[in-house]
């Protein structure tokens, strides 16, 4: 539980009230940690507390509220921030990713019905992102919440729910990629590593991907870049692309400096991808002649998925070994030592896992 700003995490039991209408309660296997939750703790994300953290995770149905009909007790499950409503504005128009109706009250760490189920005494305690995945049990609505086969192992489900369904989703729904398409990959972190093996499930032609730390670059080739480059090289870019630039940047930095590079690395009328989170107060100037080239810069958030259609898809890819998830993690920790969890993430980078007993 996040009490306030920069405090460690406490560990302790509260009450979690019953799934209502289109909820479910869930008994928590696994949760994976993300940088997300770090941004969370030191305020470049602002939410009202306590609350509980997590947003990553996976578990199993233990019970099911009214009008579920996706779910039932005992069903293996995969958690996502990005639940929806179904039947509002964006999601009629196939946008559930920015579905309002529930994006309003997760921002302000309610479930879809402007409540929590957390509380303490007579106090609430608020949802992070709609799952609050760091908790033994949790309540979450129903399109948050993906059925799994159940020979996903949990080590597996417990990471997808957020940098792999927002990289892959970037090359499959917000950038669309053809195959035999040309592709920049900016960081290799679980972002850039997962935009790279869908690059590759696509039939991309050539993947360049950029990452300042060297010892990354072995992880990063085997995922599939062909070249691995230190720094955005817009030479290195044109020599490998005929003198053209690639049709695709997929930023997962954001900084001004990344987004600039990338737009200069796509050839004319490319598309830039921004994956990556800016600073939300980040103003950046840009050279409005690229547009004149009829370059592009793309948004997408959570790699415009829908988590109930995109996240099964991609668990295919591993069962078909296609997308490599196995020793994803770089650790993993108790709920009790979520602290130590944090800390390995902002010293080393990378992806833990937190256990429960
Ligand atoms: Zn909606
Ligand atoms: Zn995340």
């Amino acid at each position: 539980m996040l009490e306030s700003r920069n405090a460690p995490l406490s560990v302790r039991e509260v009450s979690l009230s019953e799934p209502r209408e289109r909820e479910v309660l869930v008994k928590m296997e696994m949760a994976g940690l993300c940088r997300s939750d770090l941004n969370a703790i030191v305020g470049h994300t602002r939410y009202d507390m306590p609350l509980v953290l997590g947003h990553e995770g996976a578990g199993t149905v233990v019970r099911a509220g009214r009008n579920v009909t996706s779910l039932k007790e005992g069903d293996r499950v995969v958690l996502s921030w990005a639940a929806f409503c179904g039947d509002c504005f964006f999601c009629n128009k196939g946008l559930n990713h920015q579905c309002h109706t529930v994006a309003w009250p997760r921002g302000k760490g309610l479930l879809p019905d402007w409540t929590t189920r957390f509380s303490e005494g007579d106090k609430p305690i608020f949802h992070f992102n709609g799952v609050s995945s760091f908790s033994e049990y949790t309540v979450v609505y129903e399109t948050g919440c993906v059925k799994v086969d159940d020979d996903i192992p949990f080590e597996v489900a417990s990471v997808v729910g957020c940098s792999v369904v927002t990289g892959i989703g970037a090359v499959y729904n917000s950038a669309g990629v053809e195959k035999g398409s040309t592709a920049l990959v900016v960081g290799g972190g679980n972002v850039g590593i997962s935009v790279i093996q869908a690059l590759k499930i696509k039939g991309a032609a050539l993947i360049i991907a950029v990452d300042p730390k060297a010892e990354k670059h072995t992880l990063i080739k085997d995922a599939g870049a062909d070249i691995v480059l230190s720094d955005i090289s817009i030479d290195e870019i044109r020599k490998a692309t005929g003198g053209f630039g690639v049709d695709y940047a997929f930023d997962g930095v954001a900084t001004e400096e990344t987004l600039n590079a990338s737009l200069a690395a796509v050839r004319r009328a490319g598309i830039v991808v921004m994956v990556g989170y800016p600073h939300p107060l980040a103003k950046y100037s840009v050279q409005p002649i690229e547009f004149h080239l009829e370059k592009r810069i793309v948004g997408s958030l959570y790699g415009s998925s829908n988590p109930v259609r995109d996240i099964p898809r991609l668990l295919d890819f591993y069962k078909q070994g296609r997308l490599k998830l196995d020793g994803f993690s770089s650790g993993s920790y108790r709920l009790e030592e979520i602290n130590e969890a944090i800390k390995a993430l902002e010293n080393n980078g990378g992806k833990y896992t937190i256990t429960f007993n």
